[in-house]
């Protein structure tokens, strides 16, 4: 066995690290989830996570993954036959349109390289097109946690705007929510599906759709069948009255804490941070992409994620044995490459409880790891990023 000392660095683009104060919170012993304590710790938390979607709409919560509210949105909003529009941005954004496929909806997907950002005048072409407004809904990923590409919500929204459809808006803010500016209401979506273990930094497990009322309306006409994800046997009177069996009360002492420490720290604080940490991590990557090395995925800077960054190894090497060797010598754990991308990228997590010394770790434990595994590469990455984050602080 390989003992491993020190400090384990959490680096995957989710789950993410939790904080000790959450942890801390989750200590404590069940209480009766019917009672009037329960009620006031639940309460608090959807009144906080409304202030983090942005939203005056109802949020409804499940003992699922994200793969849970992804399904419920679908459940809950069609009828068998009924089109969707999935536009592709990587792995998650066709993983969720197979799922609408398995129930018996019919799935378009709106192509797109998964490099760059979704283009919205392409999306508002394929709505103008569609005029007798087949398309139910457009189902976009707004951080495309495989590629590290961050789609434009509010643009999207707009598309379909300008194209006068009628169609449902769903968002996937699963790997956004609580690392980059989100706004349910100000842009217009519908559906907005998330898990606890990302920007939240929670344990996995739970997961939490915030719903319009246009979308409370489609659900009332909605043929599939559905008992445990049902929004209408969830749903009270401004908050969550119903659980399907028992709540999972430690979730709730868990969210109350990081919600705590969400609004301590300040919404926008939060995204700054994150915005600092992953653009210390690119200037990393562009060192590094010196003598042909490993490059930024996302090519268009405006779109590169500040929760996650994708880091393509040149040709003819293994991402994989990059990561491997990450976790194997210095205890750093990233991500790898998903789907089509396994061995060509490997992933580094920016998001959530992190701080500077925690990123420049993970960033000097990666530019070893290229040394050793002869991945071709420049030198003084980490010496990049740390100059940035001082003159960061200087301004
Ligand atoms: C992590 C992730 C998922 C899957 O969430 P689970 O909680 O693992 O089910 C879906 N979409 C995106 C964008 C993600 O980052």
């Amino acid at each position: 066995m390989v003992v491993k000392r020190g400090y384990h660095f959490y680096q995957n683009p989710g789950p993410t690290n939790i904080p000790d104060r959450v942890l801390r919170a989750m200590d404590r012993g069940a209480i009766d989830f019917t009672g009037a304590q329960f009620r006031e710790i639940s309460e608090e938390c959807f009144a906080g996570l409304k202030r983090v979607f942005k939203t005056q709409q109802t949020i409804l919560a499940y003992a699922a993954s994200g793969h849970g509210a992804w399904e419920a949105a679908l459940v809950n909003l069609f009828s068998p036959g009924d089109k969707l529009l999935v536009v592709e941005s990587g792995f998650f954004s066709l993983n969720w349109g197979m799922r609408g496929e398995a129930f018996g909806l019919e799935v378009e997907t709106l192509a797109n390289d998964w490099r760059s950002a979704a283009n919205p005048a392409k999306l508002e072409n394929r709505l103008r097109e569609d005029r007798d407004h087949k398309i139910k809904a457009v189902l976009v990923v707004h951080n495309e946690t495989s590629t590290g590409v961050l789609n434009d919500v509010a643009g999207l929204r707009r598309a379909i705007d300008a194209a006068n459809h009628p169609a449902l808006y769903l968002v996937d803010v699963i790997s956004s929510l609580g690392s980059t500016d989100f706004r349910m209401d100000e842009w217009g979506v519908d559906v907005v599906v998330v898990g606890s273990q990302k920007g939240l930094m929670l344990p996995t497990g739970m997961a939490f759709t915030g719903v319009s009322s246009r979308a409370l309306a489609a659900a009332a006409e909605a043929k599939l069948p559905r008992v445990y994800w049902d929004w209408r046997r969830l749903l009270g009177e401004g908050s969550q009255a119903y659980w399907n069996g028992t709540a999972p009360v430690h979730f709730f002492y868990g969210l109350q804490e990081a919600l705590r420490m969400i609004e301590e720290e300040g919404l926008e604080n939060v995204f700054e941070r994150h915005r600092r940490l992953a653009e210390a991590t690119r200037r990393a990557v562009r060192a590094w992409r010196q003598n042909d090395g490993p490059e930024i995925f996302a090519i268009d800077p405006r779109a590169q994620s500040d929760s996650i960054t994708a880091v393509q190894v040149p040709e003819g090497w293994d991402a994989d044995k990059v990561r491997q060797l990450c976790l194997d010598k210095f205890n750093v754990s990233l991500g790898g490459g998903l789907d089509r991308l396994h061995g060509h990228v490997f992933r580094i997590g920016h998001m959530g409880d992190l701080n500077e010394p925690m990123m420049l770790g993970a960033l000097a434990a990666v530019e070893m790891a290229l040394e050793l595994t002869g991945v071709p590469h420049g030198k003084g990455g980490v010496a990049a990023a740390m100059d940035y984050l001082v003159r960061s602080e200087q301004e």
